[in-house]
């Protein structure tokens, strides 16, 4: 079966991976030029996936390697799990209130064969809720008796039922996704949700990064035309067909000339979190921009003059454009102090955060938390709006640091230090990391080549 395959894995993922950086100095020039030349060709805006740009014959004759031996061993599966399919069983898809009594009936069988296989004592049980969606195949036998009948749950979960002298027996598949690892590369041009979408990349892969990098940057203000990301992740199959995204192995984030990276680990006690190259968690004290940033306008500027009482008033805070109904997050753990409305700032919240830290959020539309509550970071306090002295909808978030306004985008040098592994389990840390930190290094040397030749190519047309 599958599981049994994921003993290969480890050297699976291995041969996947490692084309790149054991590539001599004479490939890897050339994998370079390639690269430049596919960065020229394409334009120098989204995220590009590895197929479209490391078309060497070494490395396409690695990947076709790979899916053979693949399918060799998921064939056998598919023999495996099929027991008798010639010819194949009739499938109907479970409709909405559909029962297995009505399915069977419109399909021929009696009420008797319906109850032998619904008082089957293994699984029977589990026929008698079917979800819509769900499938059921089944098949006669030559007298128009049935014979057999499958039960497929989800494509990871199936239970057949094959009639024997002694009733039904059954037998239940879970299959076990096989991971394969995969990367895209890119420079963002408008923003990254824009650049990941157009490269096909899933919105959850991108929500993910976004959310690995949460406590670093602010994507809804601070990522800037030119910004780069490296991303390796994996994706599931079954049976050789992607089945959906796997988890992200490590990623790199380019932004306004600082680079973050993050690595997946997962420690001693079995806890599966993300560090950056010295093994400092990813996972911050506060998110840098406290809702959900894929809704935040780009071209918001931050006014100056306040737009109601056209004053120049010391802006205390952060402007967040965004549809009202967006989901507000608190940015750290604490306890909700304040949760109100005045007319100034409409629907508030106010958040303590230990001893020193306050967050406050403005003119919301909803408020979803109430004073004393304890709320824990991302979590959903209430919703963006245009409650108050706000001409449109936004939230005013305010940061403040013994009682004084402070910077969100700027302060977080001064935050208290994010948790680090203990010494003890860094050698293992490193090694874990290393090849991945060894392809950002990679990719990262790639961008930086392919921008400066994009900048010189640039400079000749000027
Ligand atoms: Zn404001």
């Amino acid at each position: 079966m599958l599981r049994a395959k994921n003993k290969d894995q480890g050297a699976l993922r291995r041969r996947s991976l490692s084309p790149v950086p054991q590539m001599s100095r004479g490939r890897l020039l050339l994998v370079v030029a390639a690269f430049v030349a596919a960065v020229l060709a394409v334009i120098k805006s989204q995220i590009d996936t590895n197929s479209a740009r490391f078309e060497t014959p070494q490395l396409g004759a690695q990947q076709e390697a790979l899916p053979a031996e693949a399918l060799e061993s998921a064939t056998d599966d598919v023999a495996g799990l099929s027991a008798p399919t010639d010819p194949p069983w009739p499938e109907r898809i479970v409709q909405d209130g559909e029962t297995l009594s009505r399915i069977l009936t419109q399909a021929g069988y009696s009420d008797r064969e319906i109850y032998n296989i619904t008082s089957q004592p293994q699984d029977g049980e589990s026929l008698v809720r079917l979800l819509p969606g769900q499938i059921i195949a089944f098949q006669p036998d030559d007298s128009g008796e049935l014979v057999g009948l499958r039960h497929i749950k989800s494509p990871l979960e199936s239970v057949t039922y094959l009639r024997t002298s002694a009733g039904f027996e059954s037998h239940a598949e879970i299959l076990s996704p096989e991971p394969r690892e995969t990367w895209a590369q890119g420079t963002i041009d408008t923003s990254l949700f824009v650049a990941g979408e157009k490269a096909g990349l899933s919105q959850g892969i991108i929500l993910a990064m976004a959310n690995i990098f949460g406590g670093v940057i602010d994507f809804a203000l601070d990522t800037r035309k030119g910004d780069t990301v490296q991303l390796f992740y994996e994706e599931l199959f079954l049976n050789d067909q992607k089945f959906k995204d796997g988890d992200i192995i490590a990623a790199s984030f380019t932004n306004q000339g600082e680079t973050f990276n993050a690595f997946r680990y997962t420690d001693v006690s079995g806890d599966t979190n993300y560090y950056n190259e010295d093994g400092v968690s990813m996972r911050k004290a506060f998110l840098m921009a406290p809702l959900d940033f894929t809704r935040v306008s780009s071209n918001f500027n931050l006014r100056r003059l306040h737009p109601i009482y056209k004053t120049v008033r010391p802006h205390r805070g952060t402007d967040y454009a965004a549809p009202t109904g967006t989901p507000v997050y608190a940015a750290g753990d604490g306890r909700v102090i304040r949760a109100g409305y005045t007319r100034s700032n409409g629907n508030y919240v106010v958040i303590a955060h230990g001893e020193q830290y306050v967050t406050k959020y403005l003119h919301l539309h909803k408020r979803r938390v109430k004073a004393g509550q304890r709320v824990l970071q991302s979590q959903v306090i209430g919703t963006v709006g245009s409650t108050g002295a706000a001409t449109g909808p936004h939230l005013h978030y305010e940061f403040l640091m013994d009682d004084r306004h402070r910077n969100p985008r700027t302060v977080y040098k001064y935050l208290p230090k994010a948790s680090a592994l203990p010494k003890a389990e860094m050698a293992d840390f490193r090694q874990t990391i290393d090849k991945a930190n060894k392809q950002l290094a990679l990719l990262n040397a790639n961008n930086n080549m392919a921008a400066h030749d994009l900048s010189s190519s640039n400079n000749a047309l000027n």
